[in-house]
């Protein structure tokens, strides 16, 4: 028929959030915080509305969002992305992501993916006509294999894609694998699509590594982040891609034909909310307290807890509780136990099942707490 996409269904995150909904139950599975954001950040929105400011904004976003983005990065990653050239607001990181495939990969080219892998990147690249190179991160540690990746590199490779802190593993890279990176596509024309939607929420005291504090790799890398992760609101839709002039000139060729821009006050908004950085600079330590609550809740059951390093996603096995495969166990646990997770064999195109499936504890107290009494009583 005329599918380009014959073998992609329905994202397993719709597919689990509607089965959490149908079962009642507490839905641990689709990534999003069950409380709201702070008001202050509506009545600005409402503020902006009321001035007048509800026409279309510049195709590359509201120049105060611009500038709010460029001040964050230039305090954190020491690196100055010019305002006019080199930001672009986007409508969330699954577009920006999207886009920046869609503007550099020709048909034939090859694109190097880590699975288990986000759901939106390969299709992404099918789309554009590339192919999905996949190279596996292994459990229980889901580390890059440098080796692999040296070997995968061909003539043909446009662009690896990256994500630290990572979905769904909750692994976090460090500057010494960007560094391995750097090394591996040096002299070569790849480009770095660095998806980094959860740079603020890396726990334990260690500092996010950032492409864009990695000089030589900045210099060909999308650095890809969203407001929905850092300020509670996943339904908003806004993120923003950074890079340099020229790859930056690419992405909006086609960005100004796929969304041309997006809503003009949540970007005055989220400018204004901004300007405190404690704000995103808090967002670690509320949500280690939540990963914290979480994993005690859940030290009496049998489940074996992976270590969550970033992210709001906790990866557990289930071998010693069930011999379910995990996308049925997931279902086991919406339908009869009242919690919904997400099988993290969604993320390998073979179904690859490591026995593991992924928790989201980016929610109340009150919620992870009967969440864990469910679990708890049942295994
Ligand atoms: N990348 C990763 C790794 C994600 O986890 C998500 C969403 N949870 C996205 C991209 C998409 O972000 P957005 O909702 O801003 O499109
Ligand atoms: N990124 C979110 C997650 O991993 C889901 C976003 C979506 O539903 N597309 O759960």
């Amino acid at each position: 028929l005329c599918s380009r996409l014959p073998t992609v269904g329905t994202t397993i995150f719709t597919v689990m959030s509607r089965l959490a909904q149908e079962c009642g139950a507490i839905n641990l599975s689709q990534g999003f915080p069950d409380f709201n954001a702070e008001d202050i950040l509506f009545e600005r929105v409402a503020h902006w509305m009321r001035a007048g400011h509800n026409q279309y904004p510049p195709m590359a976003g509201c120049l105060p969002l611009r500038e709010a983005v460029a001040a964050k990065i230039g305090t954190l990653y020491g690196t100055r992305y010019d305002v006019d050239t080199e930001i672009t607001i986007t409508a969330g990181a699954t577009q920006a992501l999207f886009t920046a495939v869609a503007a550099c990969v020709h048909p034939g080219d090859e694109v190097i993916v880590f699975e288990p892998v986000y759901d939106s990147y390969v299709p992404s690249i099918e789309l554009a006509g590339g192919k999905a190179v996949r190279l596996r991160l292994a459990a229980p540690d889901y580390r890059p294999d440098w080796t692999a990746v040296a070997a995968a590199i061909t003539p043909r490779t446009r662009m690896i894609m990256i994500n630290t802190p990572h979905n769904p593993t909750a692994t976090v890279w460090q500057r010494t694998d960007l560094d391995r990176l750097a090394e591996l596509v040096r002299g070569t024309g790849i480009i770095i699509v660095a998806d980094e939607v959860y740079e603020h929420i890396v726990f334990d005291g260690v500092a996010h590594a950032s492409c864009a504090a990695h000089a030589e790799l900045a210099e060909r890398s999308f650095v890809v982040s969203s407001f929905g992760k850092t300020y509670h609101i996943t339904g908003w839709k806004v993120g923003y891609v950074v890079a340099p002039r020229e790859l930056m000139a690419e992405f909006r060729k086609v960005h100004q034909f796929n969304v041309f821009t997006v809503n003009t006050p949540v970007q005055l908004a989220l400018a204004d909310y901004m300007a405190d950085a404690s704000r995103h600079a808090g967002l670690a330590a509320f949500y280690q307290a939540r990963r914290d609550f979480f994993r005690s809740g859940l030290a009496g059951s049998r489940f074996e807890l992976l270590p969550s390093r970033g992210t709001y996603f906790q990866l557990a096995r289930y071998d010693a509780v069930s011999d379910l495969g995990d996308t049925a166990f997931c279902e086991y646990l919406t339908r009869e136990v009242g919690v919904a997770a997400i099988p993290v064999s969604a993320f390998f195109a073979d179904g690859h099942d490591d026995k593991v499936v992924r928790f989201c504890f980016a929610k109340n107290e009150a919620t992870l707490a009967t969440a864990c009494e469910k679990l708890d009583a049942a295994f």
